[in-house]
């Protein structure tokens, strides 16, 4: 199978190919590196199954050729982590529904119909206090909507483009909610609690939980995330549908923080930042993330 995988160099992406990369298919990733990186890749660079474009997804000149060579599509590619949103919020809404529109637009014009499977995220969810996070549950859009907001939006926008792709053009998508995915090549560069705190454990500093530490969230390992990607992608049954695709297990954030500084053997302490404190500016958190239903 050949696969195509924008934000391929990314953290999820890279475990997508070495999941294709392992099946013995062909992959082609196109990634701009802004928080992905050739590094999470190294160890395909020279394989004659796999090609690496560094190129944006909304100005690739080639990305109607890469499409065409596509059986599927994994459509990764988009600016994420909270503090790449708090500081470039007009960035996020450009590039995400820019380039997930373009995508579609180059799958509609390729003359077949590959599988193409979308990453939306949990956050669409908003501050949402339901034991059960569904997908066909009503949407909650903060009036004066802060910044924190616009990664959400724009991944409703991308929603709202695959689904009506799937539905006008009989494209065959699946639109997929990612919860909080962790494992290898993770960076806490951007937000993304898990590589913040093992850093910090590791190198004995104090960790850094945000507010009073009680908000939770499921964690997921990146390895078996890409196997439940790669089976919807592969399921006709998912075509035009939103699927949930997270662990079950909640834990708070001070749960989180002892676990890793136990796990670590660490001697740090933890430290409670206010949020204004942590993200520079005033800040709605998610207060937890209870059950998904995938
Ligand atoms: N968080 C924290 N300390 C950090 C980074 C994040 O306490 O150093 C908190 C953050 O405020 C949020 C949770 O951990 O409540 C998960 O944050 P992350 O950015 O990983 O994911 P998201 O908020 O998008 O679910």
């Amino acid at each position: 199978m050949h696969v195509l995988i924008t934000g391929g160099a990314g953290f999820i992406g890279s475990h997508l190919v070495d999941h294709h990369l392992a099946r013995g298919d062909r992959v082609h990733v196109v990634d701009n590196l802004s928080t992905g990186s050739r590094d999470n890749l190294a160890q395909h660079l020279d394989s004659a199954e796999f090609r690496f474009t560094h190129a944006d997804i909304v100005t690739w000149p080639e990305l109607p050729e890469a499409v065409g060579w596509a059986d599927r599509i994994y459509h990764m590619a988009a600016v994420v982590g909270v503090f790449r949103v708090l500081e470039q919020p007009i960035g996020v809404m450009a590039t995400n529904i820019a380039g997930c529109e373009r995508l579609l637009r180059a799958v509609d014009h390729c003359g077949w119909k590959p599988e193409v499977l979308v990453a939306s995220s949990s956050e669409v969810y908003g501050p949402r206090l339901d034991a059960r996070l569904a997908e066909d549950m009503d949407l909650i859009i903060q009036p004066e909507a802060p910044p924190r907001w616009n990664y959400a939006i724009s991944k409703l926008a991308d929603e709202a483009f695959a689904l009506s792709y799937a539905r006008v053009k009989g494209i065959p998508v699946t639109v997929v909610r990612l919860f909080n995915t962790v494992g290898p090549r993770q960076t806490g560069r951007y937000g993304m609690v898990v590589p913040r705190f093992v850093g910090q454990a590791v190198a004995g500093q104090p960790l850094t939980v945000f507010g009073d530490g009680e908000q939770s969230r499921a964690f997921t390992d990146v390895r078996d995330t890409v196997v439940m990607l790669d089976e919807l992608a592969a399921k006709a049954n998912t075509e035009g549908l939103i699927v949930n695709v997270g662990g079950d297990h909640e834990l708070s954030i001070n749960a989180l923080a002892s676990r890793v500084i136990e796990r670590a053997g660490s001697s740090s302490t933890i430290e409670r930042l206010p949020y204004e404190q942590a993200y520079g500016q005033e800040y709605v958190d998610i207060p937890q993330v209870l059950r998904t239903s995938a």
